[in-house]
């Protein structure tokens, strides 16, 4: 019943989003690696850009890594970036450019967890999975009144163990998007909209809006990143990140003299995991010498070039302002 509902409900309102018209495991590989950490309507945009450069696992498989990185500036958690890039890679070499209908080699790509694998196999191949991400997991939480923290593994377990129990036999993409879609619109987390739910009925949730419960959170810890503005004739210094943040990405590179004998220009404060960062750039000369994985990229072509997120905002903010004498 709950099932027949939902479903009904969802080909009335469902939104009619660009992966939901196609059954390309390709597209729908790339839509739910940008969905996994980014919201719908930035997406949006950022996928049909996609498609047009990298249409297929080969295409994606061939192109270098700055070119990947550089195509998915904008969207941020460039891991995901290099782990589609490394999964179509993957699809190539071991199953000859055709993702099959499996959800162990499916879960067996870089990049691709619980959560991805079902999605895939559901949307692509129609696969009776379940899935859980943000929106079902409210949703479950809601429907069931649940009082433990969903992100707890006993508190997991059970949405998981919901999920499967309530798939059809048949017809999974139906139904994931469903109830994907009824946390999305209509179970909202602030504000869930219970008169107008489909499957209001079954629904045990005596305060929803304090559904679903998650552990206390960290403490958000501050930090310092310091960073040189070293400019020469309209050039300005970058250096590539070798370590696993920001990997392969251009950032400025790091002030070696002490920040308070040099002149600051802007600083910025950014989210990383539990940590608020203050992100200060300080005007710098230039040594004769520079480091190998440090260039000089001429100020006109800052924007072609793949930028840690934050490090983007700081440059083009200071460029605006243009309050820099030696540009
Ligand atoms: S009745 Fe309200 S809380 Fe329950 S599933 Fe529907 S929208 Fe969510």
């Amino acid at each position: 019943m709950l099932r027949q509902q939902l479903t009904r409900w969802f080909r009335a309102h469902g939104r009619d989003l660009p992966w939901r018209r196609t059954r390309d495991p390709y597209a729908i590989m790339v839509s739910e690696f940008m969905l996994q950490q980014t919201q719908v309507v930035t997406v949006l945009d950022f996928y049909a850009r996609w498609l047009l450069r990298f249409p297929d696992f080969q295409t994606l498989a061939a192109a270098s890594e700055a070119n990947v990185l550089h195509v998915w500036q904008g969207l941020g958690y460039y891991s995901r970036a290099r782990n589609l890039h490394r999964a179509a890679q993957h699809v190539m070499e071991r199953h000859g450019g055709t993702l099959p209908d499996d959800l162990a080699a499916i879960a067996a790509l870089p990049g691709v967890g619980r959560y991805t694998a079902g999605a895939i196999a559901s949307f692509a191949f129609d696969r009776a999975t379940p899935i859980i991400d943000a929106n079902i997991a409210r949703v479950l939480a809601r429907l069931l009144d649940l009082r433990e923290p969903i992100d707890t593994a006993r508190g997991s377990a059970i949405l998981w163990e919901t999920a499967a129990a309530l798939l059809p036999i048949r017809g999974g993409r139906l139904h994931n998007s469903a109830l994907m879609e009824l946390g999305a619109l209509v179970c909202t987390p602030r504000t869930p909209m219970c008169p107008q739910c489909p499957v209001r009925a079954h629904c045990r949730a005596e305060n929803p809006a304090a559904l679903p419960l998650k552990k206390p959170r960290r403490k958000t810890i501050a930090l310092a990143e310091d960073c040189a503005w070293v400019m020469r004739d309209r050039r300005l210094l970058l250096a590539q990140q070798t370590g696993p943040r920001w990997r392969g990405l251009w950032k400025l590179p790091a002030l070696m003299a002490p920040a308070r004998a040099a002149k600051l220009l802007l600083a910025l404060d950014y989210p990383f995991t539990h940590h608020r960062v203050t992100l200060s750039v300080f005007v710098a000369a230039a040594s004769k010498k520079i480091a190998p994985h440090q260039r000089w990229v001429a100020v006109g072509a800052i924007e072609t070039i793949a930028l840690a997120a934050p490090h983007k905002r700081a440059i083009l903010r200071i460029l605006a302002t243009a309050r820099v004498a030696p540009i």
